[in-house]
């Protein structure tokens, strides 16, 4: 069996497992609990890291789990589509937004390539060390206060900043769950 051979075995084994035929649809799915900004490696999918199992969150991931122009355009896709179907609650109910980074990350290898990390930021290349491309604590710090500085995102949501321990598998909680921004006083 080649690769796509033993991932399909595996998807009839999943197909499977859904308790009923149309058990991923969207009126059967429980409410969108989160939306998790990750990176693209292999080692931290947050099915695994965090156990998110399927119609809990909307994962999006690139190279970093970087807040960048072309990931808040998705973004703002997303909502629209939320929007749309329903499933992203705009108000009410506890609903998370989480940057996932981790330690070892592939990013870390681009440092010196400024041209491509500004052209990835839409940044000048003199405001690429601003990211913080080698530390991932300062890095999920510098995007979720990326995050909170956009007022379309709603203020009630909370947000949060994790750096996963490729070494332990353990998830640091470098920015801890909090509201996007701070209710107005009454
Ligand atoms: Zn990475």
């Amino acid at each position: 069996m080649n690769n796509l051979d033993v991932m399909l075995k595996r998807n009839k084994e999943y197909a499977a497992q859904l308790s009923a035929p149309g058990a991923l649809m969207p009126q059967s799915l429980p409410q969108v609990k989160a939306i998790i900004i990750g990176c693209a490696d292999m080692r931290v999918d947050p099915a695994h890291v965090l156990g998110i199992k399927p119609g809990e969150a909307v994962v999006m991931r690139n190279i970093g789990g970087r807040i960048t122009p072309g990931l808040l355009e998705q973004l703002g896709m997303l909502g629209r589509i939320g929007e749309v179907a329903g499933a992203i609650p705009g108000g009410g109910g506890e609903f998370h937004l989480i940057v996932l980074h981790h330690t070892d990350c592939g990013i870390t290898r681009l440092a010196k390539d400024t041209g491509m990390l500004a052209h990835y930021f839409q940044i000048p290349e003199r405001e690429v060390e601003t990211r913080s491309i080698l530390d991932p604590r300062q890095a999920v710090a510098i995007d979720v206060a990326a995050l909170r500085a956009i007022p379309a995102l709603p203020g009630e949501w909370l947000i949060s900043g994790l750096v996963c321990d490729i070494a332990s598998g353990l998830v640091d909680v470098v920015v801890p769950a909090a509201p996007i921004r701070a209710a107005k006083a009454a």
